[in-house]
């Protein structure tokens, strides 16, 4: 049997960010993951200055041993039709590879690690958790990503009536043949947006690595989409005929589009598991890590008294961070831009650059938190 003071579900950026958090005052916390890292996860890679600034990162050494790809520029679209190109003086974002990134997060919390492990069940018992039969806990973070078993247990419908966007991603090492074909600038990714404006495609090259996807919020099949996506990208040459894996796929929520429990007496949820992906680009890192560290402030705050009572603050930050979600009827590009006047604004540079980039996906406008 084991025990610790805090048990964290899932050793992603929330799970990771929480742990390490929670760690550094002192508390003794362990992270039970079902996957061995270094493990991948879908997901295009890239992050913004806010998600380094947060976790503090020193950029040169992280870059040393990991695949760092800075961003300056990119290449916005409707799919099929011309592209604009929008430059900036520094670096804006950074391509990362989830399965360096996600561990060094995890190596670095100094939390006790349980990896390859399921969490198969949660059950209560006197003055909290009993996990899997074998750990003992007063309070478990939920961090599980979208399908989190903790989220499950304390009563959140997954999947069922929420609006979720489906996404489909693949990343390989390009041959020197490749890479030298490859018409993608790593510096400048592309995005290549639907024609309905209901989703996207994005090219992001780190390095000499290549990583593709195609998310739509839709209930019909991804398939036609991302097949035409590829067959466009392959005659312009920016996709090799040969790909040498398969795509893989991932669901997701996002902000405002669930409603998923936060919080239960001795549990907490965060990051993909609480449903916060940002709303118009679909950017889920940055929300993950901030979340974690409400909650870890709110569990020091608690002095181990863990009744939901005590808990209620972090669903009141989160509400404050995040804002009030949006009605149902937006999604990843707002609604009442989504028909024809989205591809007139898409083709101007102005609304490119300070509406989708600046504003969707950089948030320049936003400060970043603090991890200290
Ligand atoms: C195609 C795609 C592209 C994306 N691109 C970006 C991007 O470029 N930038 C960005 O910021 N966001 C992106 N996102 C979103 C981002 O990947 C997620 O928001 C982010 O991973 C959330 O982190 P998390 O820690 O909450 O969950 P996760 O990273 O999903 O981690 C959850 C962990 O829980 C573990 N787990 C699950 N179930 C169990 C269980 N039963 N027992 C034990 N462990 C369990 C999993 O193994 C996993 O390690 C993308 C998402 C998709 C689908």
């Amino acid at each position: 049997m084991a025990s610790c003071d805090v048990l964290v579900v899932g050793g992603g950026p929330a799970g990771s960010t929480c742990a390490r958090q929670l760690q550094r005052t002192g508390l003794d916390v362990m992270v039970i993951d079902k996957a061995t890292f270094p493990r991948d996860k879908v997901c295009a890679g890239w992050i913004t200055p806010s998600v380094v600034k947060t976790l503090d990162i020193d950029l040169d050494d992280y870059g040393k041993q990991h695949i760092l790809q800075p961003i300056t520029g990119f290449k916005v679209g409707i799919l099929g039709k011309a592209q604009s190109e929008i430059r900036y003086q520094t670096a804006v974002s950074y391509g990362i590879r989830r399965i360096e990134f996600d561990d060094y997060l995890l190596r670095r919390s100094g939390a006790r690690l349980r990896l390859g492990e399921n969490v198969k069940s949660i059950q209560r018992q006197e003055g909290g958790w009993l996990v899997n039969g074998t750990i003992s806990t007063p309070l478990i973070v939920g961090a599980g990503g979208n399908a989190c078993p903790v989220a499950r247990h304390i009563g959140s419908k997954i999947g069922g009536g929420e609006k979720v966007v489906i996404a489909k991603e693949i990343e390989f090492l390009m041959s020197p043949q490749q890479v030298e074909k490859c018409t993608i600038r790593a510096d400048t990714p592309e995005l290549f947006f639907c024609s309905d404006l209901k989703g996207y495609g994005w090219c992001l090259r780190k390095g000499d690595y290549l990583n593709l996807g195609f998310g739509r919020e839709d209930t019909h099949p991804l398939s036609p989409h991302l097949e035409a996506f590829c067959n466009f990208l392959m005659r312009q040459d920016k996709l090799p005929a040969a790909l040498p894996q398969s795509f893989h796929g991932h669901a997701y929520t996002l902000y405002g589009h669930t409603r998923r429990q936060l919080l239960a007496d001795g549990v907490l949820i965060i990051g993909d598991a609480a449903g916060l992906a940002t709303e118009r680009s679909g950017e889920g890192i940055r929300p993950a890590i901030e979340s974690a560290l409400f909650a870890a402030q709110v569990i020091n705050a608690a002095a181990g008294d863990y009744c939901k009572q005590r808990l209620l603050p972090y669903e009141d930050q989160l509400l404050a961070h995040f804002g009030m979600p949006s009605p149902p009827a937006t999604g990843l590009i707002a609604d009442a831009i989504r028909r024809s006047l989205g591809r007139i604004l898409l083709n101007s540079l102005w609304f490119s650059r300070h509406v989708v980039l600046d504003s969707w996906f950089l948030h320049a406008e936003e400060a970043p938190r603090s991890l200290n």
